[in-house]
């Protein structure tokens, strides 16, 4: 019995072993996942970031020719300013920090950092002044120490250490069998949405860019982890530029401009008090969202 069972055990692991690596693979083709036409220019030099300013220009995209996702989007963030943009699922929300990230490009007009159009720098220096605080987190099946620094080459124990802390992750950390060596993902611990973005915060942080995207989540995290989390993404964004991906209102009320965008159109746009006072989009999605309990 034992030496039947020993083979099928075996055997059963082998299975998970394989199927697990096919999910990774899959997601790393998701990740990897880039249209061919983006390439860096012959020779493309590296952004020069001075402030941080980033420029959107009468920008129009579609992924698909029969389908406008964005239709003439215009928009400025001041160096260490946070924009915020909100509007109804399927938008063009989440679309606008794909190209910033130069996933795709613009059909037409451009995107521009400290004035340099982004088609025109290299592409591995574009995105090393971006950071992003995704909805949903990809965790690698490794270490939670491997987790949090690989967003930055050669980090240190004590740097991931330090990111842990400040994204007020070092505590759950601690609490795990093996620390920072526990290991995460489909085949190691398991860890909740607010870990996780918590994760992305730690990443962040250690990365240290000068121009930050949070895509929020749209599913809700409980109250306390929303206020904790939102807190820790305000202290990470204090002296950057910020391009927030709302799905709250609450979390735009301090926004310096907020867009309101409606089929990949900018419908209205402005401060908190002044959009309300306007009577339009804006304040009625506010209203809705009061009267559901979540603003
Ligand atoms: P949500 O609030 O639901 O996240 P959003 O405003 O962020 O929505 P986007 O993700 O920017 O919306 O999508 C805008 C439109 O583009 C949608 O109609 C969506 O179906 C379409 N779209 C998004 N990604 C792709 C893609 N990779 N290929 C084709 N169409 C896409």
């Amino acid at each position: 019995m034992i030496q039947l069972y020993i083979p099928l055990n075996f055997l059963g692991v082998l299975y998970r072993e394989i199927k697990q690596s096919l999910t990774d693979l899959d997601k790393m083709f998701t990740l990897l996942e880039r249209p061919r036409e983006v390439a860096d220019a012959p020779d493309a030099p590296a952004l020069q970031v001075t402030g941080g300013a980033v420029r959107f220009e009468n920008v129009h995209f579609a992924y698909d020719p029969a389908r406008p996702v964005l239709q003439g989007v215009s928009f400025e963030i001041p160096p260490g300013k946070k924009l915020a943009v909100v509007g109804p699922s399927g938008a063009g929300k989440s679309t606008l920090s794909r190209l910033l990230f130069r996933f795709y490009d613009v059909g037409s007009g451009r995107i521009t950092i400290d004035g340099q159009d982004i088609r025109s720098v290299s592409q591995h220096s574009l995105r090393s002044s971006l950071g992003i605080v995704p909805q949903d987190a990809v965790l690698f099946n490794d270490t939670l120490a491997y987790n949090i620094g690989y967003a930055r080459e050669g980090a240190t124990l004590a740097q991931i250490e330090a990111a842990a802390q400040a994204a007020q992750l070092h505590g759950f950390v601690a609490s795990t069998p093996q620390g920072y060596e526990t290991r995460v993902g489909e085949r190691g611990l398991k860890l909740s949405g607010g870990e996780k973005q918590r994760v992305a915060i730690a990443r962040t942080l250690l990365k240290d860019p000068p121009i930050l995207i949070f895509d929020e989540a749209t599913s809700a995290l409980d109250s306390h982890n929303e206020r904790a989390i939102q807190a820790q993404l305000d202290a990470v964004g204090r002296n950057k530029t910020v391009l927030v991906i709302a799905h709250r209102l609450s979390t735009v009320v301090d926004a310096d401009e907020i867009l309101v965008l409606e089929h990949g159109r900018v419908v209205e746009r402005g401060r908190h008090a002044e959009l309300l006072a306007a009577e339009g989009a804006y304040a009625r999605m506010w209203a809705l969202q009061a009267s559901e309990g979540r603003g």
